[in-house]
């Protein structure tokens, strides 16, 4: 058997994963333990429990003895309070819960430097200064942050790409003044490392699993960036499209953009930066106005050689951020043609033109053109739209590697296995 050269840990919304994969990025064991109840969401302790049987389950199955080193990644955003033993006071909160107290997002807008990402009501930062003035707490860290620290890493670890959210500034490298001016203490916050950092020695329980005395702990990543990276994109002008719900654009850029306004940002990730929108369109309207269980049988009946163009831009509601930036945007659905078939086609055509005008929004706010574009996500498995796709896009599709955060994060590891903690 191949061995095993880094690990993964992917905590999410479903449960605990873990990755190995060889040096030269191919998975070699992948392990999911899954919450058995949506309550453990929410629990620290079901986290951690969830991430032992996991890496348990694969240290148990697989030979760790040549790992170079490990991460973690998280939900994006999702925050929980530490007492003074670094022990989680179960005090959590998630990446989709607003801020309770709305005051703390006021007071951040009011000090926030334009284009700061960490505004708005859906602010990490204003999370994780809520949770901080709870009673006894000493610090406040992401969902990643702790996964590594109930691991074994030393000092309050975190990293650059689960910070943003928290509003890390990543030209100074530090937590920046104004964020105590918002109600911040910054001493509560961790210690940010660049994505995928070597930041110390494995130790203890990682040892007793395995794991070589020569292996680190690395810094981490978000679930979302991970996932760009598990599909094999690795250089600049490498794209991922995610068709699910919504449609998720990233790509890889020399470059950060910042625009507020479209909500998009910038993550450092190796030597590029990964910029991204999401637009409100997606798989939610075909599952809204068609149904999944039709879909294959729809899309067998259309022939993407004879285009239609109806212009039609799908959306359950009005309202649009990117790529184009306009709250009161209106769905365009009509005329709706009398054959289903004809209306998904009408809908994957305007689908399709969205993700070609949200490629073309980056391109003129500063990213690279497209060198390359792998899709994941429910969409990603019909072939005419596939066609439709390539076609606009300029781009032969490439298939993605894996789909798994976990492995993302493992080639997190690989990429900085060389360089100096
Ligand atoms: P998410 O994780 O965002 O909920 P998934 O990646 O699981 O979504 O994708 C689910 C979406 O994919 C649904 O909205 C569904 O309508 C859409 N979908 C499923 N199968 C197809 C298909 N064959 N063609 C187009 N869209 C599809």
């Amino acid at each position: 058997p191949r061995r095993a050269a880094a690990l993964g840990i992917d905590i999410g919304t479903s449960g605990a994963r873990a990755a190995a994969i060889d040096a030269d990025g191919n998975t070699v064991a992948f392990t999911a333990a899954p919450f058995r109840s949506s309550d453990e969401l929410r629990q620290p302790a079901f986290w951690w429990l969830r991430v032992k049987e996991a890496i348990e389950h694969l240290a148990a199955t697989t030979d760790l003895g040549a790992v170079e080193g490990i991460a973690v990644d998280g939900t994006s955003g999702t925050v929980l309070s530490l007492d003074a033993s670094g022990e989680a006071t179960g005090s959590v909160l998630m990446y989709n819960e607003p801020c309770p107290d709305t005051a703390i997002v006021t007071r951040i807008s009011k000090h926030a430097p334009t284009g700061a990402t960490a505004v708005g009501a859906n602010s990490g930062l204003a999370r994780a200064i809520h949770l901080s003035h709870g009673h006894g707490v000493d610090a406040v860290v992401h969902q990643a942050d702790w996964i590594l620290m109930k691991l074994g890493c030393p000092g309050r670890p975190g990293d650059e790409n689960n910070a943003l959210k928290s509003g890390f500034d990543l030209d100074a490298r530090d937590w920046p003044t104004w964020i105590e001016a918002a109600g911040m203490d910054i001493s509560k916050l961790p210690c940010i490392h660049r994505a995928g950092a070597k930041i110390a020695r494995v130790s203890g329980y990682l040892r007793e699993l395995g794991l070589p005395e020569t292996a680190w702990y690395h810094a981490g990543t978000t679930d979302g960036c991970a996932s760009f990276l598990a599909t094999g994109a690795s250089a600049v002008g490498d794209a991922v499209t995610a068709l699910g719900s919504t449609i998720v654009l990233k790509l890889a850029s020399r470059n950060p953009i910042n625009a507020p306004e479209y909500g998009i940002y910038s993550h450092r990730v190796g030597d590029f930066w990964l910029v991204g929108g999401a637009s409100n369109s997606g798989g939610n309207v075909l599952r809204a106005l068609i149904g999944d269980d039709r879909l294959d049988y729809l899309t067998r009946r259309i022939d993407p050689d004879r285009p239609l163009g109806l212009g039609f831009y799908p959306l359950l509601r009005e309202g649009e951020r990117f790529p184009i930036n306009d709250p009161q945007h209106p769905p365009r659905l009509d005329p709706r043609p009398a054959d289903d078939a004809v209306f998904l086609q009408a809908l994957l055509e305007g689908m399709t033109d969205i993700e070609r005008l949200g490629y073309q929004r980056l391109h003129e706010l500063g990213s690279p053109r497209l060198r390359s574009l792998r899709t994941v996500g429910g969409g990603a498995r019909n072939p005419v739209w596939t066609t439709m796709r390539a076609r606009a896009m300029g781009v032969e599709p490439l298939p993605a590697k894996s789909v798994e955060a976990a492995v993302g994060t493992a080639t997190l590891v690989l990429a900085n296995r060389g360089n100096d903690v």
